[in-house]
């Protein structure tokens, strides 16, 4: 009877040792207003089990998670991330169906055997989960796809009949009708397997031909109307109801203060601003603003991005293995572990605060909730025009000697210039290590975005993408043409990847490019 599961909410028993702080709303704006459009998704309990199920799945193919934290302020797991809120709404809803239960024995002991009966149906307070019944009832007067327009009278003329004498058939003729019925299946829309009736001489009768075009439709709009949603769900409100969730967690537990708004969508991640809050840890210390990125859950943006990680040993042996879900994680915990080398060899980055999942928590660079400007959007004086292309070159030397690593999407993009003087780098899920397959053609990309933007920004000091890239590297690549130079690189390249398959694993085939630095890995 009951339509949505009673066992579905957690036992009361683990909302007990809850968080003491005060649910607070996570998007900054007043309680009730902001919250009432997520909490709709959020607190929904099919959605809430769906989570719980999801988490102890990938719980349980991630157990090397909670050592992967590197960091002074990465924390892993063990933020307290149940939610007040959640289970008071889980609570509230479980109480409503309990209510309704009552409702309807009432309901039943008024109306006894009666033959006119009284409902109660609208004091009810719980109504099925996403209901789709009016949905279901097929408007019949809907011609969009009518099956019988587009079938042409031609077997039966006019007058209804064909034939003579006793060879008379009608149009109301059994066999004729039921071909013409399984015939018209072709014109349901072609998702819908209706199988190979055509073939067999199927002959369908008005009665079945009905019951199908009925539920052909209805599956139809079903779909249309599912689309819908999730289109709605990722491209308008930016995030999905899982990430809203994780986000609110963090509000909730009081690592964050507050999230105050976007700074920026991409194609592949989007990136929010919010005020630090406090850990109950000792010597940890929430920045007082922090960029939260989101990776993207939708999938299509990454797929192109697949040949930076496949081929990254570090995650070798994990690729295979996993969903592409799980892929999208990896790129976050990718920039994490990247960030945290940069952070230990002094390169001006975001310092990493907490990653969860695909979202990963780091310092603000910029002031009272405005980034630092790119690049590629400040205008600067010649003398600080210089002086971030040496910083830069600088950068990218410790970069590759110290952290062992290559930016790979290095350009005026993904450098902030951050207090009128220091160049910040960010974006750095997609780094690789020198010795990945193609981590010299990416250096060398980088390599050409910088000379080119410090070139034609009029440092004249700036060198060209094959002096950078020697200076960066010091692999001496003597070729005085791009042509060539490309050519050696891929020479590179493909001899380490030849040592890699005869030795089993990854060794530096380049001179003066020692061990790669131990960075908890
Ligand atoms: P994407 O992959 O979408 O380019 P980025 O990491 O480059 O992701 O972030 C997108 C934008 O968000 C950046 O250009 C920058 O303006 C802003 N941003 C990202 N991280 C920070 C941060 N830690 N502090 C300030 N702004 C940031
Ligand atoms: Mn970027």
């Amino acid at each position: 009877m009951d339509p949505v599961g009673v066992a579905a909410a957690p036992a009361p028993a683990e909302a007990g040792p809850g968080p003491a702080w005060p649910s607070k709303c996570p998007w900054g704006a007043a309680k009730g207003a902001a919250m009432s459009c997520s909490l709709a998704d959020v607190m929904s309990e099919q959605l809430a089990k769906e989570l719980q199920l999801e988490e102890e799945e990938e719980s349980a193919a991630f157990p090397e998670r909670a050592a992967v934290a590197e960091g002074p302020f990465v924390t892993g797991e063990n933020i307290d991330t149940s939610s007040d809120l959640m289970l008071a709404q889980m609570l509230q809803m479980e109480f409503d169906r309990e209510y309704d239960a009552q409702l309807r024995r009432e309901e039943k002991k008024f109306n006894g055997d009666s033959k006119v009966s009284i409902s109660f149906e609208n004091y009810r307070k719980v109504h099925p989960f996403d209901s789709d019944s009016s949905e279901d009832e097929v408007d019949w007067q809907d011609t969009r796809h009518d099956p019988y327009r587009a079938d042409k009278p031609t077997t039966t003329p006019k007058k209804g009949f064909i034939g003579k004498g006793k060879d008379i058939t009608t149009k109301h003729d059994e066999v004729v009708c039921g071909r013409k019925n399984t015939a018209r299946m072709e014109n349901f829309a072609p998702e819908f397997q209706v199988g190979d009736g055509i073939g067999m001489d199927l002959k369908l009768s008005n009665q079945v031909f009905n019951a199908l075009k009925q539920h052909a439709y209805s599956e139809e709009r079903r779909s249309a109307r599912l689309h819908e949603k999730k289109e709605h769900s990722t491209a308008e409100k930016a995030v999905d109801p899982k990430t809203r969730l994780l986000l609110y967690k963090m509000v909730n537990s009081g690592m964050l203060e507050t999230i105050t708004g976007c700074i920026s969508t991409g194609k592949e991640s989007v990136v929010f601003h919010a005020y630090g809050g406090n850990t109950n840890e000792e010597d940890k210390v929430i920045p007082p603003e922090c960029a939260i990125k989101v990776f993207k859950t939708t999938l299509n943006e990454f797929k192109n991005r697949d040949k930076y990680i496949k081929d990254d040993y570090r995650f070798k042996d994990r690729f295979s293995k996993l969903n592409p879900r799980k892929i999208i994680r990896m790129w976050a915990e990718k920039e994490m572990h990247n960030l945290t080398r940069m952070q230990n060899a002094g390169i001006p980055c975001p310092q990493v605060v907490i990653l969860k999942k695909h979202v990963l928590v780091m310092s603000f660079i910029g002031q009272d909730q405005a980034p630092a400007p790119k690049l590629k959007d400040v205008k600067l004086s010649s003398e600080d025009m210089k002086k971030a292309y040496y910083q830069v070159l600088h950068m990218m030397q410790q970069l590759y000697k110290e952290c062992n690593l290559v930016h790979a999407d290095l350009s005026e993009y993904n450098m902030l210039w951050h207090e009128g003087k220091v160049v910040w780098l960010i974006d750095v899920s997609q780094s690789v290590e020198p010795t990945h397959p193609h981590g010299l053609e990416f250096l060398f990309r980088d390599c050409r975005n910088v000379s080119q933007f410090f070139q034609k920004g009029g440092v004249t000091e700036a060198l060209n993408e094959r002096e950078l890239f020697n200076a960066v590297s010091n692999l001496n690549i003597t070729a005085d043409n791009e042509v060539d130079f490309q050519a050696e690189i891929e020479a590179l390249e493909k001899m380490n990847e030849d040592h890699v398959q005869k030795h089993g694993k990854k060794v530096s085939a380049f001179p003066g490019d020692g061990d790669p630095p131990v960075c908890g890995e």
